[in-house]
Parts: structure tokens; sequence; C-alpha cells
């Protein structure tokens, strides 16, 4: 693994928030590193810090110190529209709530991120199909999200967020509005789905059972990551 390319880093990152009556520091010198195809489990309880670091490791959010690097290029230093259009290359997101448009079929949204880079429709929802037949969703292509399930609406999302071939998938508690049995399906859709593309896997959630199907874990435990 030590020899794949590293996609995405973060290097000393601490987070405080001034907005309340006082500095709240969420996030003490947060360091990691996930190489090409890797999945990374972060687990942590509520509040310890897990969306913040999140936000932080997709350019959503400004660091208080420490720097990220995609492709490791220090992410602060590029200009926003640079970085809007390497995001948009580079990274894809998954929430725990899916996100998804609900007057666009289960097709269209997964094939936004393509349509965003003006990949005409024909191709766009090809490929958006690929991903659906691989997710076990090809006979709900036509659906829109409220005639889905759970389960089916987060495959969707996965969907969406792997079309643009992205070098890492960024996922906030993926299963974390599902029963069990469904967590677990999505959840290893989600692993299985990365590995076959190549794309590496950032994943935070509270199941630690879960997390140990990826290939590495690390705690979160009040902002520090050990
Ligand atoms: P998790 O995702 O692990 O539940 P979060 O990253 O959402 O944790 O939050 C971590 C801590 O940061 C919490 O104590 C939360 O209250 C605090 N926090 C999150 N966002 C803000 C904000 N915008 N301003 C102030 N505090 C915040
Ligand atoms: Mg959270």
């Amino acid at each position: 693994m030590s020899n794949a390319q590293i996609v995405l880093r973060a290097q000393g990152l601490t987070k405080t928030y001034l907005t309340g009556p006082q500095p709240v520091t969420v996030l003490r010198e947060v360091s990691l590193r996930v190489h090409a195809g890797e999945s990374l489990a972060i687990v942590g309880a509520s509040g310890s810090g897990k969306s913040t670091l999140l936000h932080l490791l997709g350019g959503l959010d400004h660091v208080s110190a420490g720097e990220v690097f995609w492709n490791e290029q220090p992410i602060a230093k590029m200009a926003g529209n640079a970085q809007d259009t390497l995001r948009n290359a580079h990274l894809g997101f998954v929430y725990q709530f899916h996100h998804l448009i609900g007057e666009l079929t289960a097709l269209e949204n997964a094939a936004l991120p393509l349509r965003v880079r003006r990949m005409p429709i024909p191709a766009a929802q090809n490929r958006a199909l690929e991903l659906l037949t691989h997710m076990g969703l090809a006979n709900r292509a036509a659906h829109l999200p409220s005639e889905l399930s759970g389960g089916e609406r987060q495959r969707v999302a996965i969907a969406r967020a792997l079309a643009g071939n992205p070098k890492c998938l960024l996922a906030d508690e993926p299963t974390g509005n599902l029963d069990r049995e469904n967590a677990e399906r999505v959840f290893d859709t989600l692993v299985q789905a990365c590995k076959t593309q190549g794309a590496a896997l950032i994943l935070v959630t509270h199941a630690v059972d879960l997390a140990q199907r990826c290939d590495r874990m690390l705690r979160l435990d009040d902002g520090v990551l050990s």
C-alpha cells in the first residue's frame, strides 16, 4: 500500500470555532493519509468532530491550523475556482441523509456530477446506469427518490458520488439512517464499489463493527485522532 499514490493527506489539522461566547477547539493536530484504492474508517462518538474533519478534508470549511493536500497539492493555496474544479474532479461525497434531488429520477441524480461537467446527456446517463446496475438498482433507474427505500436512496447517492470517477470518496455516516440489515448491505456496496473503481474511501461512523470492514480504522476522541 505504501507505494500507491497518496490521494489525500492532512497535516496537523486544528479547528477552533469562534462563533459562540468562547472558542471551542474541535480538532487537535489531526494528521492522516489515504492511498489510492484504500478504505479508511474513522470512528468516534457523536460530537467527537467527525463531520468537522470531513468538511476540512473536503475543503468545505477553513482550517484554524494545518494543511490539506489533494494529490499532494495544498488546497489552501488554490484560487477558489481552481479548488472547486479540482474538488469536482477529485472528490465524491456521501452523506447520512442522501441529499438526492426529489424532482429527478435515480438515473438523473446519479448522472448529475457528469452533467455539471457538461458531459452530453446520453453519455452521462450511460455511465450512471452502469453504476446503478452495479449497485443492484437497474430496475429503479426511472424512479424518483420518494419511490425508493432508504437503502436504495443511499445506493443512488453512492452511484452519484462515484459517477465522476473521483480519486477519493468522503462519507459522513453513510449508513447512519438505516436499519441493521440495510446498513450492512449499503456499507459493503460502498467499500466494494470504491475498490472496483480504485477510489480511496474515508468514512466516518460511530459503528465500530462496520468500520472494521475497512482496510484501516482510526479513532477520533475529543478531536484527537489515534
Ligand atoms: P460529529 O460529526 O462527530 O458528531 P461535529 O464535527 O459535528 O461532530 O461537531 C463536533 C463539535 O463541534 C460539537 O461539539 C459541535 O457542537 C461543535 N461544532 C460543530 N459545528 C460548529 C460551529 N459551526 N460552531 C461552533 N461549534 C460547532
Ligand atoms: Mg457528524
